[in-house]
């Protein structure tokens, strides 16, 4: 049978009664919404006038009939209908794109259906298959999903819905990488190596690291980069990326911290706005790829197989389309799949008070949220990377201060100027990642009350170098009074990287058939405790590219489109019901209200993910932060469920993302890599023999 991920989880065990009585204050939030939430008919009386080129909306009728002939038209329809605050319980709306031309929606007195005929075809859609069903879904523009998208387009010729929350594909944390990625430095006095590049990787995942997944990368990444990026194919459906290079056109390498070879390729200070502004120009070019922004996958559509699998030795359960919402008009609806859906949807550092990823819909662990809600396995998620440097002006949103500073030779200087790397790491500045945050966390707060007390200093390398070399970040620091090359600058650490997520294999499979995952989404076992910089640029290549050439060129991969082929006809023919339910629409005063409290209840939940389940953590605060986060599970459930917005979305994925990782860092005692759990600070009595005297009295 047919599922809607989100519907099968909440179907799970309500919270213990100790976190319900804990709950009393949150809850009545909802109570106060859903008395608000009457059921009121839909349409009060809408007349449409269909032939126009803007769709009209009249009051005068209980039910309303109209014809669109494009695609714009209905969804200018339904944005009115929304827009003009109509108190409606329902609407239900089925985007068969082809279906538009000429095509007739009815609309009944309690908007309980719309029957949609075609003039030209008079086929019920529900019953046949969609040419959509045909695409393989990939969901994320950032560089694992464009590269998967690229793959499976051109090498393939399998037609993709590339999806997207932003309004461009360029939204994505790819965008924002500054350093670099991990290319091969041919220079045979650089010492760079594929061996070379899996020890530093190793030695940076703290002992837990997958060594196949380690080699994997550091094998094909350098073809990778050349296929993807470098465009050495000659084929003009993939990307050439400007990276920088010499006057000879060789290219330029740096070096990062924890690497032992200058390995990594860069375009000046922002390569993540070359690699994706390059890479995504590619992808909504190739005539095969069907880009599809402005909509936030909200849950994984499942199915129990029924199909017989026993040969493929493959999971019963079957993922076979999402669902998803226009962010502009608020619609929903659900797009099938017989090729797959791939998860490229980035982190969940955006959830975290203190953090390095942009703002909006790309790192709020939408990722982590869709796969728990459809039962797929996810893990490592307590290794959440913190990146040591981040600028810090009190009251501003982080902004990251790249690695490739300290690469070039940034010192880390406290108030009195001395440098004190060395204090905590041989390597110093360069020292892995998870040493330096701490060791800069640390020196924060030895200064408590005495003003900031970390720094970054560049200031001894040449001016007009730094400005060459830097200039995005120099821009940004001008634009706050500061400079590179005359200031010292306060520095924190702030949430950076999901070093866990959707456990996948080699090819991308996770445990559910027909959901991939890659990219920052996914824990394929590369980065083990702790990442190596500049690796995940390269990762969302490799595995990106990997999963689609699985999906297209590998035996298995075959026989599960096939499967998956069965399954979404079985679906068309038999589980019409699925296909039909689509989301509440809330009345226009209910969805600006959860909107609102899913905001600010975001922000109370970074809090908690800062205070509880930051850099430093302790068995108490990660429990206590396992019970609040519970709480905001189960309110952003209710919120979303009354009235589906990106808001409440958002806010439903940060909970469930947020509540896992306070899970794996509670349940795991063992400090290693990014995740530091010291012992509760338990205060003693002073011992004093006269206080216990005191005491038993
Ligand atoms: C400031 C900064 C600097 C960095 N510097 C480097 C560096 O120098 N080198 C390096 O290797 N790495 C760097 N990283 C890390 C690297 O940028 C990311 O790990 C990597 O880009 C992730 O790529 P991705 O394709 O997996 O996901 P992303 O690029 O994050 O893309 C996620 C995509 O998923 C979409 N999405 C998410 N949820 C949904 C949903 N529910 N519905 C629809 N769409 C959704 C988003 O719209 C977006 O398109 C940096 C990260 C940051 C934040």
């Amino acid at each position: 049978m047919a599922t809607i991920a989100s519907l099968r989880y909440r179907l799970a065990p309500k919270s213990s009664s100790k976190v319900n009585q804990a709950l009393g204050s949150t809850r009545c939030l909802s109570s106060r919404i859903a008395s608000c939430n009457q059921h009121f008919e839909l349409f009060p009386g809408i007349e449409i006038s269909s032939t126009s080129n803007s769709v009209g909306v009249d009051q005068n009728i209980s039910s309303g009939t109209c014809s669109f002939n494009s695609n714009k038209k209905i969804n200018n329809f339904v944005s009115q209908v929304l827009l003009s605050k109509r108190k409606c319980s329902k609407v239900h709306y089925v985007n068969t794109k082809r279906y538009y031309s000429s095509s007739r929606i009815t609309f009944d007195k309690i908007g309980k259906g719309i029957k949609h005929e075609t003039k030209k075809n008079n086929y019920n859609i529900h019953n046949s298959m969609d040419e959509a069903d045909g695409r393989l879904i990939i969901v994320g523009s950032g560089v694992a999903g464009c590269a998967a998208a690229l793959i499976a387009a051109t090498r393939y010729q399998i037609p993709v819905s590339l999806i997207c929350a932003g309004n461009e594909l360029v939204d994505c944390n790819s965008y924002w990488a500054q350093g670099g990625i991990i290319y091969k430095n041919h220079d045979p006095t650089a010492n760079d190596s594929t061996e070379s590049l899996v020890a530093d990787v190793l030695r940076a995942g703290a002992g837990l690291c997958q060594d196949d997944a380690v080699w994997k990368v550091a094998r094909e990444g350098p073809d990778r980069v050349r296929e993807l990026l470098l465009d050495d194919t000659k084929e003009p459906n993939f990307a050439n990326v400007p990276f920088d290079r010499d006057e000879n056109g060789e290219l330029l390498y740096c070096l990062e911290a924890s690497h032992s070879a200058p390995r990594i390729i860069h375009y000046a200070d922002h390569s993540g706005k070359a690699i994706t502004e390059h890479i995504t120009a590619a992808a909504a070019s190739h005539p095969l790829i069907k880009v599809v922004n402005n909509t936030v996958v909200t849950d994984l559509i499942t199915s129990e197989t029924t199909t017989d699998v026993s040969t493929a030795s493959l999971s019963p359960t079957t993922c076979v389309g999402v669902q998803m919402m226009n962010v502009e008009t608020g619609i929903h609806h659900n797009q099938l799949s017989s090729q797959g859906v791939i998860l490229a949807t980035g982190g969940l550092g955006g959830i975290f008070e203190h953090s390095t990823n942009p703002a909006g819909f790309n790192a709020l662990g939408s990722s982590v949220g869709l796969a728990l809600r459809a039962r797929a396995e996810c893990a490592e998620l307590e290794y959440v990377q913190f990146h040591p440097t981040s600028l810090c002006i009190p009251g501003e949103a982080r902004f990251l201060l790249t690695e490739a500073l300290r690469g070039e030779g940034a010192i880390l200087r406290d108030s009195n100027r001395r440098a004190f790397a060395k204090d905590f790491h041989p390597d110093g500045e360069l020292a892995p990642r998870d040493i330096v945050a701490r060791g800069v966390f640390d020196w924060s707060q030895n200064n408590r009350g005495k003003g900031h007390n970390v720094f970054l200093d560049i200031t001894h390398r040449d001016p007009e170098w730094i400005e060459g070399r830097f200039p995005s970040i120099q821009k940004h620091l001008k634009s706050k009074g500061l400079s590179l090359t005359k200031d010292m600058l306060p520095v924190i650490p702030a949430a950076h990287y999901t070093c866990g997520g959707i456990v996948t294999d080699l090819n991308g499979r996770t445990n559910i058939l027909g959901l991939y995952a890659a990219g920052e989404a996914a824990r394929t076992g590369l980065h083990g405790g702790n990442r190596l910089a500049s690796t995940s640029l390269l990762e969302g290549l490799v595995f990106g590219a990997a999963v689609s050439d699985f999906i297209g060129g590998a035996s298995d991969g075959e026989e599960i489109r096939k499967l998956l082929s069965e399954e979404v006809s079985n679906m068309r023919l038999n589980s019409k019901s699925i296909l039909e339910t689509d989301r509440n629409v809330a009345s226009y005063e209910v969805a600006q209200r959860n909107s609102k409290i899913a905001v600010w209840l975001l922000s109370k939940l970074r809090q908690t993910m800062w205070d509880k389940v930051g850099v430093v953590r302790t068995p108490s605060g990660t429990e206590e932060a396992v019970e609040t986060l519970s709480l905001f599970r189960e309110e952003a459930c209710d919120l979303f469920d009354e009235a589906p917005t990106m808001e409440t979305a958002g806010f439903r994925d940060a909970a469930f993302s947020g509540e896992a990782v306070a899970k794996a860092a509670s349940i795991n005692r063992k400090s290693a890599g990014a995740h530091y759990i010291t012992d509760d600070v338990v205060e003693e009595l002073d011992t004093d023999e006269d206080d216990y005297e005191a005491l038993a009295h």
